[in-house]
């Protein structure tokens, strides 16, 4: 992998690139479909390798895509997908990573989630996520969409403290995790990975992002991308369905905000003065 992105590690050091991808929505247009593999294979030649699906995503249509836009590429990829949280059991979280690689057409996942806390007990996915380690189907397991004493509870079970990250919605608009989950998972050495990192496309119409944007002659995306990427720990998952988007995001990476420029960003999107409750997309 070679590629000016910094990496952010997980507990065990392994690197992972800060800027990667997300999928979600892709592979629901068949018109749209040549354009997002292109948009994926630019990001991974751009070195945005690291790239996140989920079962849920077009109900398996969206893990088909990837498995498409991956051929000849997979080695140089560090792969997540997530389980749907009902078939998070012993036996149907292996049945669903199974149903998952077929689809990405690939023999492991690097990082396997859960997508967010549901009614199968803890310790059973806990346990299913250990298997398909040993087996050597996922290479790492995390959560999605855990608050702080959702984690709490997770680390005190058995296999537990293997958690790699917790994949949450955070970007400069939605900064409630700032308060406890992120110094919480800091504490652990656990990597954030902040998804909807541009607000699935619905930051405030007019803000300071746009004063900066403008400023600098660069996009409201980028602006918001370089803000997220300046925190310690955190990686980022942009969706970008054209290799234009992706080219900009590409280029957040060059874009190095100012003190003033934060300072505003802070007056603008306070950061939390107390306990949030985790918001979820
Ligand atoms: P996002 O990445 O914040 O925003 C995606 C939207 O922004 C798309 O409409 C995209 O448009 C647009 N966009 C991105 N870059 C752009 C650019 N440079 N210029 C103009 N428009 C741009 O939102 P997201 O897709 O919700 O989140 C990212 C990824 O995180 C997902 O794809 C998914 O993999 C993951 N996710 C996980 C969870 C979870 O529960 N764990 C929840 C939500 C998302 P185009 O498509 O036209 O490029």
């Amino acid at each position: 992998m070679t590629s000016d992105i910094a990496g952010v590690s997980l507990p065990d050091g392994e690197r992972v690139p800060a800027l990667g991808q997300g999928t979600w929505e892709m592979g629901e247009n068949p018109a749209r479909r040549a354009a997002e593999i292109d948009a994926l294979r630019c990001g991974i030649e751009l070195g945005m390798t690291l790239i996140d699906t989920a079962e849920m995503y077009g109900d398996g249509a969206t893990e088909s895509l990837l498995g498409e836009a991956l051929a000849g590429l997979r080695d140089q990829v560090f792969l997540v997908s997530k389980v749907y949280p009902h078939n998070a059991s012993r036996r149907g979280a292996i049945a669903a990573c199974e149903r998952s690689l077929k689809r990405l057409k690939t023999d492991r996942l690097d990082l396997y989630l859960l997508h967010w806390p549901g009614s199968v007990s803890l310790a059973e996915t806990v346990e299913a996520f250990e298997a398909l380690r040993d087996a050597g189907k996922i290479r790492h397991w995390g959560v999605s969409n855990f608050d702080t004493g959702d984690m709490e509870e997770l680390v005190a079970m058995p296999g537990g403290e293997a958690c790699a990250t917790n994949q949450i919605l955070y970007n400069v608009a939605r900064r409630g995790p700032e308060f406890d989950l992120l110094p919480w998972m800091a504490g652990r050495k656990m990597p954030a990975m902040a998804y909807s990192p541009v607000d699935h496309a619905r930051l405030p119409k007019r803000s300071p992002l746009d004063d900066i944007a403008d400023a600098r002659g660069v996009s409201v995306f980028q602006v918001a991308l370089a803000w997220v990427l300046l925190r310690p720990g955190v990686c980022a998952i942009p969706k970008a369905g054209s290799v234009e988007h992706v080219r900009d995001n590409h280029r957040a990476l060059q874009l190095r905000l100012q003190a003033d420029e934060l300072a505003a960003l802070d007056t603008y999107f306070k950061p939390p003065r107390s306990k949030r409750a985790l918001e979820m997309l």
